[in-house]
């Protein structure tokens, strides 16, 4: 499929992409694409080269996690997301992706942006942009122009949560900018995603706050599910299992929310 189709499926509300945080094994990947796929999920999610905060935090299986999600998302009819952390890293597994995550921590690397601009130009393959969780909605905005220099419209601004004082001392990993979803609309045409999962933390919150964002006019969302969340390697306390999802998507289907 082409690019702008695949980007056509990114903008069809409810869009959702789903997935594990990082992806671990052969068998984990693809047995929760299986699960998605049942539900009617098209992206499947899964970070194999992780931006951790920790060094000894598990980092993702690298080249090895990026075959394995493109053959799960080919067996089960899906499409890839999946973030990279360097230029040579998005050239060597170009092909595997379908659409290119910017993490939180790389929305501000313009080096990095300038190459996706360049390396897009040409298929316009969809890139989704998250949201550095210090940078303010113009530096977000200037990001995705970064992207688009070259032609490449074909972006997704992904909400993710930004820090504030409230880390202090609350359950919140970051503050949800849900505000920030009305204000994007209204400053831009691009879809606005959020991610409930990272900008919360818990996977308590995880699908109220979905609700609040679809509720607030956001176009998709980015959810971390896994099959047994408790054994995550990576940010385990946040994802939510499949049948979870589909109580979401249930809710907002009835609401007519989404
Ligand atoms: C992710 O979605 O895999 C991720 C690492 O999120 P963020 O860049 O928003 O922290
Ligand atoms: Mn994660």
């Amino acid at each position: 499929m082409k690019s702008d189709e695949i980007y056509a499926l990114l903008k069809t509300k409810p869009a959702i992409i789903a997935g594990p945080c990082s992806i671990e094994s052969n068998e984990q990947i693809d047995e929760i694409a299986g699960e998605l796929s049942a539900l009617g999920m098209k992206f499947l999610r899964g970070g194999s080269f992780k931006p951790r905060t920790c060094p000894k935090s598990f980092q993702g299986l690298g080249a090895e996690g990026i075959v394995y999600l493109k053959s799960a998302a080919n067996r089960h009819n899906m499409f890839t997301v999946t973030e990279t952390l360097s230029p040579a890293q998005l050239d060597e597994h170009y092909g595997s992706i379908d659409v290119i995550q910017v993490g939180s921590r790389n929305m501000a690397s313009y080096g990095f942006l300038k190459h996706i601009a360049s390396r897009t130009a040409d298929d316009h393959k969809p890139v989704i942009l998250k949201r550095g969780f210090g940078a303010t909605l113009t530096e977000f905005l200037f990001a995705a122009d970064y992207v688009a220099e070259n032609g490449n419209n074909n972006i997704i601004l992904c909400l993710r949560g930004i820090r504030t004082f409230e880390q202090i001392d609350s359950l919140l990993r970051f503050t949800p900018d849900l505000a920030s979803i009305l204000e994007l609309k209204q400053r831009t045409d691009y879809p606005v995603y959020f991610d409930p999962s990272h900008s919360t933390g818990s996977s308590k919150f995880v699908i109220d706050i979905a609700i609040g964002a679809l509720a607030l006019g956001a176009d998709g969302l980015l959810i971390e599910t896994h099959i047994n969340p408790e054994k995550s390697l990576s940010d385990s306390r946040q994802a939510i299992t499949p049948y979870s999802l589909l109580k979401l998507i249930a809710y907002a289907k009835n609401s007519n929310i989404s």
